[in-house]
């Protein structure tokens, strides 16, 4: 494998060299002449890790704005999914292709994905060298042969990026798949060992109904069949009661908050307070450009700071955190040794532009980062030590 010098990085602070070989960062504080297969000058450029959106849908860029400002059933049911059923194969692989270049733009190198027809997603993801969970979604309404042609897929799988990919099983929420997809699902995943991404307890409707149907809510109903572990993303967990925490929390179950969605489509605000007290891990998701409607997980990272402040505790989910779960807790979640700018872990990072006005003075980069800046100001994302994202972007003003 390569080495990269970033030469001159700003680094908490101060300028350094970063070297990273083998993926990996080697030395914070490299000699200037050391030498790398590839030199970058990075004057100018601050460094922070880069993001890992653990909950979307890459091929809804589709939809973007073909739907919106309605609550998510009416959304689903009359819009989307009537809309879904027309995608073919090659419409899903360019909707991928547009999600994973508006990803690289902003910063994230890993997303989670739930989708359909996922070849085309995952021949994406390593044309473009970023990381990505596909998930192969579940579905009651999808016939016996097409769901154990899924199941085949899974078990003759073989990553053909060198590790950058894996793969999910979805059964895609409690409303469209019952109690049996669920448990083949969660079987399956000891199995196999990979991840169970689903949706759970996302507006108080799904609760309701759960309680009609099962005489209990969500995450009670998910536990007693046994699904929930260290295994299991859960993406939305709005209406999620103390003890359904403790429950999440104890069972080591990885939540995915998607403040954006959640807002867009009315279905709640996230309970940061109680979320929080639990220790269970949360991370961040931006959900599809449908409901989004953008893929910039940095700006769904303040959605989450602000939307945590609104009912009158400004201290409530600081910056610093937030960003923690859009780093650190999304890549541990998927067990990727990243998330951090450190020696010996995986070289993820963005370098951003300090000349921007919104970037100027920093007296702090994260504050500027998560409060101010927008995704033109990364000049460049790398991911697993390779720059997979560089941009030209110049700002010419006509005065002076
Ligand atoms: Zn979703």
């Amino acid at each position: 494998m390569s080495s990269l010098l970033l030469k001159n990085v700003l680094h908490e602070g101060r300028k350094t060299c970063i070297l990273i070989a083998d993926g990996r960062f080697k030395d914070l504080n490299a000699p200037q002449d050391c030498p790398a297969d590839r030199v970058y000058e990075a004057d100018g450029l601050a460094i922070l890790p880069a993001m890992y959106n653990t909950h979307t849908h890459a091929a809804m860029t589709l939809l973007r704005g073909y739907a919106d400002d309605m609550a998510l059933n009416k959304w689903l049911q009359e819009y989307i999914w009537p809309y879904e059923d027309k995608l073919t194969a090659e419409d899903i692989r360019r909707g991928s292709e547009i999600a994973i270049r508006e990803m690289l733009a902003g910063g994230t190198v890993f997303f989670s994905d739930m989708y359909f027809e996922i070849e085309g997603t995952m021949k994406e993801v390593e044309k473009y060298g970023m990381r990505a969970a596909i998930g192969i979604t579940m579905l009651d309404g999808h016939s016996l042969s097409q769901q154990e042609h899924k199941l085949d897929t899974l078990k003759h799988w073989k990553d053909p990026s060198g590790g950058l990919l894996t793969l999910t099983i979805d059964p895609h929420a409690i409303y469209t798949a019952g109690p049996e997809t669920f448990r083949k699902c969660a079987r399956l995943c000891k199995e196999t060992g990979y991840m169970l991404h689903t949706h759970l307890s996302e507006t108080r409707e799904e609760v309701e109904n759960c309680i009609k149907a099962h005489g209990t809510t969500p995450v009670r109903y998910l536990n007693e069949l046994g699904v929930l572990g260290p295994h299991v993303i859960a993406a939305h967990c709005v209406h999620v009661d103390k003890e359904e925490w403790k429950i999440l929390a104890d069972n080591g179950v990885t939540v995915s908050h998607c403040p954006a969605s959640n807002m867009k489509l009315g279905s709640g605000r996230f309970p940061y307070e109680l979320a929080i007290e639990s220790g269970c891990r949360i991370t961040i998701g931006t959900d599809g450009a449908s409901s989004n409607n953008n893929l910039d997980l940095r700006e769904s990272v303040k959605l989450a700071t602000l939307l945590a402040k609104v009912n009158g505790d400004p201290e409530l989910l600081p910056a610093e955190l937030a960003l923690r779960w859009a780093t650190r807790n999304g890549a541990e979640a998927f067990g990727i040794d990243a998330g951090e700018v450190k020696e010996g872990m995986l070289a993820d990072a963005i370098l951003l532009r300090m000349s921007p006005e919104r970037m100027q003075p920093c007296h702090n980069l994260v504050s500027n980062f998560i409060y101010s800046a927008d995704s033109s100001c990364i000049k460049v994302t790398i991911c697993n030590g390779k720059i997979v994202y560089e941009s030209d972007f110049s700002m010419i003003f006509a005065g002076n």
